[in-house]
């Protein structure tokens, strides 16, 4: 079992390992990484990567449509009450290769691009959350990814086959303690005398998929290794089949929305794995985990795009049939407010979202900073617009389809739809978490030039070289941060309608690069410990990529001839120009420091006054009961 009485990692410790797993090396180019250090790299993106590839389209329709057909059978409301996938769907989605998408035709998958992966997910979270799980956990973080990724030969051979023929995986990391601190993790493996086996030990929280897969990626420490004289915590991935003696499911968890995940608490206790399981290598499983959902977290864009479309067919329906104060609810100004911003930034996710796709389809260019910006902005406006679909319906947004359904309505499930949605802002890196790994990543140029020069901890010798190597970047750099074709009023004339924003886009770019630049002047190291500061930086990086790929989808879109994209990248471009201006405004925060001390105030218990007049809903721990649904589970044979 895991060791509860070990100590929790400290801070230092869990910067530490977060930073040894990271890709710490930049070898392609990516637009934002150019874009947090002020230069507009428009040539990266415009014109667009090829979103559209006849071939592999023709190749993806079959499955396409077997999905779609799928898709319309199936009753989402039942999955929703029952809190289970009925098997012969899970079946179906079996046959028609559902589970190996993107695993090779040599090894009996369909073969498909990650673009297709990603519309078949949209397709499927357009209908019904839970399906959404089942499919992309398998196949954006569970085995085939990091399969196809840092599997050798044999196992790609070995594991391959049997995944593309519908054997479920799921993707084990999160523990108690480590949720978005891995540095905590207590599950652990040691390799047996002699050499052929590693012994995992531990339990692993929330695992999607767990209570039906077979095949597991389990993230486990095994033995700290000595660097320059420091112990260095060491996190190695294997694959572990869940027929192994000593794996079990102890919990099924159960959520606010997708009702039906198959998700648990799994527990190993002496599984004995073989040494050929190991997935890369030893002591490289948490780079395989962040490196994996690089790839993996451009599922989630694409799923809250899709979520977005259908809460805009909901908004546009519902807002010419309703009819309050003598007109269609549509046309009062503040619903038209509602359902043009839907529109318009549901234009913007799916162009963020397949943006990211298509740099990863194109190859040679590194997405990781895209996919993050990708997950944490479609997941937050896609909550908004949820949360803006619910009023517009009013209080049939907030009555379950099924209710409405009886009394004679459409039974519409935006109730179903916001318990679904919310968790996309929580799992596969949390916002929060999301945020510091876009900063930490943005801000690495900076780091790696200067950061030597402001450490304390540095030697004579290293802030030597970093002021050798500042004095050499820094001049040219800052100089050109405050002229740039932005500036002429008639630069981007390609764009047409929309060139105006994109001078705003250059200019602003420029004055980002500036701000994070004159912040670090500001803070020095404590730059780090001032989230707010480096969130708002983060969210103007946000908004200025999301810009930028409203503009570059319209322009191919309306060569295409769908003119009609102009007026939303247009729309939306203008309210992210507001944002922008805001975050520039407050960037330092003019209320931070009062924030922070109510906060520690709070915490500290110096305002449990205000507390007093609630029953309130802090339910005692009950540690004699755990797991009592296993029961239920285990005596209904499950
Ligand atoms: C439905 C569901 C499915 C899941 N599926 C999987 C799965 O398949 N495999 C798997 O391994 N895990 C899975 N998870 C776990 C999920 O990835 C974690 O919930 C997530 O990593 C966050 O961890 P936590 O919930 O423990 O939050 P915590 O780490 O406890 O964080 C709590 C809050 O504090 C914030 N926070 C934490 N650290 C910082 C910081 N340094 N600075 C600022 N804010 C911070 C977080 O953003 C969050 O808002 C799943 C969870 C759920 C609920």
């Amino acid at each position: 079992m895991a060791d509860s009485t070990q100590a929790l990692a400290s801070e230092k410790e869990a910067r530490d390992v977060a930073e040894a797993a990271r890709e710490s090396e930049w070898e392609n180019p990516s637009f934002v990484r150019e874009l947090f250090l002020g230069r507009l790299r428009l040539d990266l993106i415009d014109p667009h990567p090829p979103v559209r590839d006849a071939a592999e389209e023709a190749r993806a329709k079959p499955f396409m449509d077997r999905l779609r057909s799928l898709l319309e059978r199936v009753d989402s409301e039942e999955i929703d009450r029952s809190g289970e996938i009925p098997e012969p769907i899970v079946q179906e989605l079996r046959e028609m290769g559902a589970f190996g998408i993107k695993i090779p035709t040599e090894y009996g998958g369909l073969g498909l691009s990650q673009m297709s992966y990603v519309r078949a997910m949209q397709l499927v979270t357009s209908k019904d959350g839970s399906l959404t799980a089942l499919l992309s956990a398998h196949q954006s973080i569970g085995l085939p990814q990091p399969l196809k990724l840092f599997g050798t030969p044999e196992q790609k051979q070995r594991f391959f086959p049997r995944l593309a023929k519908g054997a479920i995986s799921a993707f084990a990391l999160t523990e108690l303690d480590a949720g978005s601190d891995p540095a905590n993790m207590r599950t652990s493996a040691t390799l047996s005398p002699d050499g052929k086996h590693w012994i995992i030990n531990g339990e692993k929280l929330w695992c999607t998929n767990g209570t039906r897969a077979e095949l597991f990626v389990v993230m486990a420490r095994t033995p700290d290794v000595e660097v320059n004289g420091k112990k260095k915590k060491q996190i190695t991935a294997f694959i572990v089949e869940a027929s192994m003696p000593g794996v079990s499911v102890k919990h099924r968890c159960r959520f606010m929305g997708l009702k039906a995940i198959e998700n648990g608490v799994i527990s190993f206790e002496n599984v004995k794995v073989p040494a050929e399981n190991v997935l890369w290598g030893v002591g490289k499983g948490l780079k395989l985990a962040l490196v994996t959902l690089n790839t993996g977290r451009l599922t989630l864009p694409a799923s809250c795009a899709g979520v977005g479309k259908a809460m805009l067919q909901v908004m546009r329906t519902w807002g010419n049939e309703r009819v309050q104060w003598g007109q269609p609810i549509g046309k009062h100004e503040a619903i038209a407010k509602k359902i043009a911003r839907c529109a318009a930034d549901t234009f913007a996710m799916e162009a963020v979202g397949e943006l990211a796709c298509a740099l990863y389809e194109r190859g040679g260019y590194d997405i990781r900073l895209e996919a993050a910006i990708a997950k944490m902005w479609n997941t937050e406006v896609g909550w908004r617009i949820v949360d803006d679909a619910l009023q517009v319906r009013g209080g049939r947004g907030y009555e379950t389809a099924e209710s409405l359904a009886r009394r004679g309505e459409r039974g519409i499930p935006v109730e179903r739809a916001m318990r679904d949605f919310r968790i996309n802002l929580i799992f596969e890196g949390s916002s929060e978490i999301m945020r510091l790994f876009i900063a930490r990543e943005a801000g690495d140029h900076h780091f790696r030039t200067a950061f030597a020069l402001v450490a304390p901890d540095s030697s004579m010798g290293e802030r030597a070289a970093a002021a050798g190597r500042a004095a050499k970047f820094y001049p040219a750099w800052y100089a050109a941060r405050w002229i740039g074709k932005g500036q002429l009023p008639i630069s981007y004339g390609s764009f047409g309608k929309l060139a105006s924003h994109v001078r705003y886009i250059e200019r602003n770019t420029r004055h980002l690069g500036r701000s994070i630049f004159h912040a670090m002047v500001r803070f020095g190291p404590k730059l780090e410990r001032r989230q707010l500061v480096l969130f708002r930086a983060v969210d103007i990086g946000a908004e200025l990529f999301a810009m930028s790929a409203a503009c570059v989808r319209a322009k191919m879109l309306a060569r295409a001839g769908q003119k009609e994209a102009i007026e939303l990248a247009d729309y939306f471009c203008r309210e992210a120009r507001t944002r922008i201006d805001q975050h520039f405004r407050e960037l330092y925060g003019a209320n931070d420091g009062a924030m922070y001390r109510v906060a520690k105030h709070v915490l500290g218990n110096e305002h449990t006054w205000l507390e007093k007049g609630i029953v309130g809903l802090m339910a005692a721990r009950a540690p004699e009961a755990p797991y009592r649904e296993e029961r239920a589970l285990a005596a209904a044979g499950r």
